[in-house]
């Protein structure tokens, strides 16, 4: 039959990748159509992740440093927590972007429907709107549906028990919460808890909290951060719990298994995120989804269907924002017949704790794994003039080099603000620099910034001596 809607351009999904995708596809000249089942857009990241997160640890870094002002001779009254107000303040940031999208889109042309998208055929997406089903025809489309938490099937149902976005909505502050799942996810979520008064426990299946980070980055954080946690439990798993009126009892086994089962006010399960592969009709229009609900892409976007992009998330790790928007621009530019790839040297991670935790490019774990021969220098921030003056002398700058090409390869930084400061990193890999472009760069002072620039000069011979 005749659709409701024909475009040169669909993207399922308006997260960061669809919302990028479908923007620069309307700005190539494409008529392009948004489908997003959620009345806002932004996806995961701007309404129930990066953002909101963000929101609610801004406050809790606030709080942690004011009591530190008392030694400086300034003194405040304990805080009073008002959550009404603190959840308004964060939906707030969250509708100023959402809002912002919307205008954009609108700006561009793009078509927003509001539904759950399913494919029909390789050339044609069923919408489910409020208003009934449309069918929307395309000649080219990016997937774009994200991920979604992955929740165990032997917790009970029970309000207690909550994933991320349940941990977001901030119901109540907890006496005592339990984090199952060490990633970065869980414990930026038990730095905004523990700030605002719960006391926490983490459990852990790996040997290691925040795997895929360097040890000596997250041991700062971890000697930090002693005082927040009653209980972390690495190498145990939770099997079993049980609702009841006092709290949710939990069953451990593993190495640092309590003796007993334990009782918490507040369940965070944040074990990972799985692929929306399998939700979208896929096999309809004939592209391929594995097992866990990936679609493989290769370095053009493009699924086992030419005219079919995938994006972000759902095309697999790392599930961050910035990768899936890079991706989505890939794809759209692609569709219109550029010679663009997904071709990054390096993918930043960032860990918002307190003190945050980034890096980027190769870490030395890899290194070692691969075998590539590495020269590392580390510059202590305790020699920092701007980090003794915000206090907060405890972290580090580290850079990685190649002894074979002479060029950075990776880095490191923990500390108040790593995640801003990661940027110079990310450019300096994707770049080719040499540890003398960096070091011989003027750096502002008194800056945390200046760090990077200092832990180049500290490769002996390579800035000293330069050619
Ligand atoms: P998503 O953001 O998941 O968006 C997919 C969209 O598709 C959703 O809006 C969904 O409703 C829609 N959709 C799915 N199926 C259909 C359908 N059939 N029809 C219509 N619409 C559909 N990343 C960072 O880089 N930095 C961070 O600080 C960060 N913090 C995070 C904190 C939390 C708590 C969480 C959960 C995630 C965080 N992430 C962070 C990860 C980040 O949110 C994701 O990597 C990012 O949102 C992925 O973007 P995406 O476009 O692939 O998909």
């Amino acid at each position: 039959g005749k659709a409701d809607i024909d475009c040169d351009m669909l993207v399922l999904g308006a997260g960061p990748g669809g919302y990028s995708a479908a923007f620069r596809a309307a700005d190539l000249g494409m008529k392009t159509v948004l489908v997003e089942r959620y009345s806002t857009l932004g996806g995961v990241c701007l309404n129930v992740g990066c953002i909101p997160s963000k929101a609610l640890l801004h406050t809790a870094f606030a709080m942690d440093e004011i009591p530190h002002l008392a030694a400086h001779g300034v003194t405040f009254g304990p805080p009073q927590i008002d959550l009404d107000k603190l959840r308004a303040f964060k939906d707030g940031v969250i509708a100023k972007l959402t809002g912002g999208l919307a205008g954009m889109a609108r700006a561009r042309k793009v078509e927003v429907v509001t539904g759950t998208g399913s494919f029909l055929d390789p050339h044609h997406v069923e919408v489910t709107t409020a208003a009934g089903k449309k069918t929307i025809s395309f000649g080219n489309a990016i997937v774009a549906a994200g991920s979604q938490a992955v929740s165990l099937p032997f917790l009970p149902e029970d309000p207690r028990i909550v994933d991320s976005t349940g941990a977001l909505l901030l119901r109540s502050i907890p006496k005592r919460m339990l984090v199952v799942g060490g990633g970065i996810i869980g414990l930026e979520m038990a730095t905004v808890y523990s700030t605002l008064g719960a006391r926490i426990d983490v459990v852990e299946m790996l040997p290691e909290l925040m795997p895929g980070a360097d040890r000596d980055l997250v041991k700062v954080w971890e000697k930090k951060n002693v005082q927040r946690f009653d209980n972390v439990m690495l190498q145990t798993k939770t099997v079993a719990a049980k609702a009841t009126k006092a709290g949710i009892e939990v069953f451990f086994e593993g190495a640092k298994a309590p003796a007993t089962p334990q009782l918490y006010d507040l369940v965070l399960v944040a074990v990972g995120r799985s692929p929306n592969g399998k939700k979208i009709g896929a096999e309809k229009a004939g592209v391929a989804v594995d097992a866990r609900g990936f679609i493989q892409v290769d370095k053009q976007m493009r699924s086992n269907v030419p005219h079919i992009f995938a994006i972000g998330d759902i095309v697999g790790q790392p599930m961050l924002a910035h990768k899936a928007v890079h991706e989505g621009h890939v794809a759209a530019e692609v569709a219109k017949g550029e010679k663009s790839f997904f071709d990054a040297r390096q993918i930043p991670a960032v860990a918002y704790t307190d003190p945050e935790i980034a890096w980027a490019g190769k870490t030395e774990e890899q290194c070692k794994d691969e075998g590539v021969k590495i020269g590392k220098a580390v510059f202590p921030w305790a020699a920092s003039g701007r980090a003794i003056a915000n206090g907060r002398d405890e972290g580090f700058t580290k850079l990685i080099f190649d002894e074979t090409t002479h060029r950075i390869i990776g880095g490191g930084i923990v500390g108040t603000h790593a995640g801003d400061l990661i940027g110079e990193i990310c450019l300096a890999i994707e770049m080719g620099c040499e540890p003398a472009d960096i070091g011989k760069t003027i750096h502002p002072h008194p800056t945390l910034c200046e760090s990077i620039g200092m832990t180049a000069e500290l490769f002996e011979g390579h800035c000293t001596d330069f050619p």
